[in-house]
């Protein structure tokens, strides 16, 4: 296979420390990559205010296979401007619709849950990218007085609606679970009960595309409901597919489920386009700096990379050499082991090298 060009932007925080881990877990593996780094982020914001350089987003299209993503955030920019112009442009401009979030259980004491075992916590969540609440349309009048008015536009265009619902009936139709056995199930999860315009199009474009898949289930939930299912009974659930907040929210409770948002990993695809995939987590400021952060979100977000580049072998490799870790405790001290940051990484690295 011809080596996948990566840019890697570790961008702040924690994710200076996680990306290196991902990055030399990908060398030892023998991945057939090349990684250019990166210097996006705060430190280059604060030195010279450029958020993302002139035709940034292009060059990222043009130039490379994939992107990997550390996080952005950090407390000396309290606009998080940076954060916003990087993370929310490479989504919006470069259309990257589709954000996939596994949700997988790796060992039963890392769920909170009682009883509830790795064969029971294995779905996938398909959150749509570019609409929503999240294209900050609105405004706010009479700003500071007691009449003040806010108002937070929810865009849902036909074209989104139907391009994100399509997609998860497309994977679910094509993928398997961990176990081999495949998925058969598509939920929609939404609040059309009281978004009533917004929920009515997410409704009829669900049932129209479901047509298109007979052999496919559908279910529906509204996301209250789904949140409480979530933590009393995550058996059921195999693909979930959702608007841009709710697949917010309910990404960050399901990381719960898995051992928080140190083991979760995401993708942001567009099929066919140059895509970027990045942990679930954020910069996690109050933890940066202190080799403490789990790596594994990161490493497991760079073996999802590898399997979308076709280097299913490399990421299987990768996937179970963490399984090991979090079984045999190699794992930082979020999800109960004793190692920091870079010591949790090497012994992944050197488990994927020695395999
Ligand atoms: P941001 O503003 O960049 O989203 P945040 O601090 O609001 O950052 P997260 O970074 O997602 O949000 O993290 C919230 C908390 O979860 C962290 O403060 C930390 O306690 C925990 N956390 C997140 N990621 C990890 C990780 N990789 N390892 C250990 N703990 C983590």
């Amino acid at each position: 296979m011809s080596q996948k060009r990566i840019a890697v932007i570790a961008g702040d925080g924690i994710g200076k420390e996680v990306i290196p881990q991902a990055v030399n877990v990908m060398g030892a593996v023998g991945a057939a990559v090349e990684m250019t780094p990166f210097d996006w982020g705060a430190d280059r914001y604060l030195a010279d205010k450029v958020t993302v350089p002139p035709d940034g987003f292009a060059a990222l299209a043009r130039d490379f296979d994939a992107i990997l993503v550390g996080a952005f955030g950090d407390p000396r920019v309290p606009s998080n401007i940076h954060a916003k112009e990087i993370l929310l442009g490479m989504r919006c401009q470069m259309d990257l619709y589709a954000n996939v979030r596994p949700v997988r259980l790796m060992d039963a004491s890392l769920c909170p849950l009682k009883g509830i075992e790795p064969k029971d916590v294995d779905f996938v969540v398909f959150r749509e990218n570019t609409e929503g609440v999240y294209g900050d349309l609105g405004g706010v009048f009479k700003k500071g007085t007691p009449d003040e008015v806010a108002i937070q536009e929810d865009v849902n265009t036909r074209k989104g609606v139907e391009r994100i619902i399509s997609y998860a009936f497309e994977y679910c139709a094509s993928s398997k679970k961990v176990d081999g056995s495949s998925r058969r199930r598509v939920l929609m999860c939404d609040k059309s009960n009281a978004m009533t315009h917004a929920g009515g199009l997410w409704q009829r474009v669900f049932k129209e595309v479901a047509a298109a898949f007979p052999q496919i289930e559908t279910q529906h939930m509204y996301v209250d409901a789904l949140c409480m299912q979530m933590v009393r009974d995550p058996r059921g659930f195999d693909v979930i597919v959702t608007n841009n907040m709710f697949g917010d929210i309910i990404t960050d409770l399901a990381a719960g489920l898995q051992g928080g948002l140190g083991m979760a990993a995401s993708a942001n695809l567009h099929p066919g386009k140059t895509s970027m995939f990045e942990p679930v987590h954020g910069s996690a400021p109050p933890i940066a700096g202190k080799n403490i952060a789990n790596p594994f979100g990161a490493i497991l977000t760079a073996a999802m990379m590898l399997a979308h580049l076709g280097m299913t072998s490399e990421a299987q490799k990768i996937e179970a050499a963490v399984f090991e870790a979090v079984r045999q405790k190699k794992t930082t001290a979020d999800i109960g082991g004793t190692l920091g940051t870079r010591e949790a990484g090497e012994w992944v690295t050197e488990k994927v090298a020695n395999h």
